[in-house]
């Protein structure tokens, strides 16, 4: 099969993917379209402002009641294991767009990153000595509640559709649930290290601040859907800032749970940004 034939066919699974989205949203009720909304919300924030902003980065840190509601949260909704998100994401870091980065759609192609970012992912993450050698303090300062629960995403995964099953009923439940994995997996997670990452549209141009930066982007409506990760530029420019956007019209969901959780006690050493970027 040729690249070009291989695009095509990664293009025609995405638009039946979104067709399938779309269509399903408008097959559910009103009560299960409330609830898909808010497991996604979910997925998002802890992604954000958990997994990415304060595990990876330590941009934030969080009081054992919100750190475990947190873990909690990503346990359920993204079935994924904090250990090898830490792991992949920092390897990402120590070589953006480089030979070694584990998904760069400069290496591999916007369409293969795009819709196949989760292979590659996992294909990361299965690389012990890699997640040995970025995420080691993440393993050392694991308590039995990782150690027995949240290191299983797949038991998290099945705790998460049977109480959707329980909430909407099974037909509805099982529809929620494979709506929010084609999101979230499909179109939310691979857009940042797809389309944040892919050097068409030009803007980078003005923002030169580092050189391999000059692919990646800041796009609003990618902000707007993944609770603020498509402020991507201004995040692999100053990666230890908690907030990703600059200005008060730049969607930055991860950022207002973090000042809400600073306000209630629950988040502290909340590290600002020192750089004000060009949008
Ligand atoms: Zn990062
Ligand atoms: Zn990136």
């Amino acid at each position: 099969m040729t690249k070009a034939q291989t695009e095509n066919i990664l293009k025609l699974t995405g638009f039946l993917m979104a067709t399938a989205l779309v269509t399903g949203f408008l097959y559910i009720s009103g009560w299960a379209r409330l609830v898909f909304i808010l497991v996604n919300l979910i997925a998002l924030i802890t992604t954000t402002s958990y997994a990415h902003r304060s595990a990876t980065h330590g941009a934030v840190e969080y009081g054992p009641k919100t750190y475990w509601g947190l873990r909690l949260g990503f346990w359920i909704t993204t079935g994924q294991y904090i250990y090898e998100w830490v792991g992949v994401h920092r390897w990402h870091h120590s070589d953006t767009e480089g030979k070694k980065d584990p998904h760069s759609p400069a290496n591999e192609g916007i369409w293969q990153i795009q819709i196949l970012n989760f292979l590659y992912y996992v294909r990361a993450a299965r690389q012990s000595e890699k997640m040995e050698k970025f995420a080691r303090d993440i393993k050392e300062k694991e308590d039995t509640w990782d150690r027995v629960l949240f290191c299983r995403g797949w038991l998290g995964l099945l705790v998460g559709i049977v109480v959707l099953c329980l909430l909407l009923g099974p037909v509805q439940g099982l529809i929620v649930s494979a709506m929010h994995a084609t999101l979230y997996v499909f179109f939310q997670t691979s857009s940042v290290n797809g389309l944040c990452h892919f050097a068409h549209w030009g803007a980078y141009q003005s923002n030169p601040v580092l050189e391999y930066a000059r692919t990646v982007w800041n796009d609003w409506i990618i902000g707007l859907f993944t609770g603020g990760e498509g402020w991507h530029y201004n995040h692999h420019v100053e990666q230890k800032s908690a907030r990703l956007s600059r200005r008060r019209s730049e969607p930055d969901l991860g950022w207002y749970f973090i000042l809400v959780a600073e306000y209630l006690g629950g988040a502290t050493n909340v590290e600002r940004p020192k750089l004000l970027l060009a949008a």
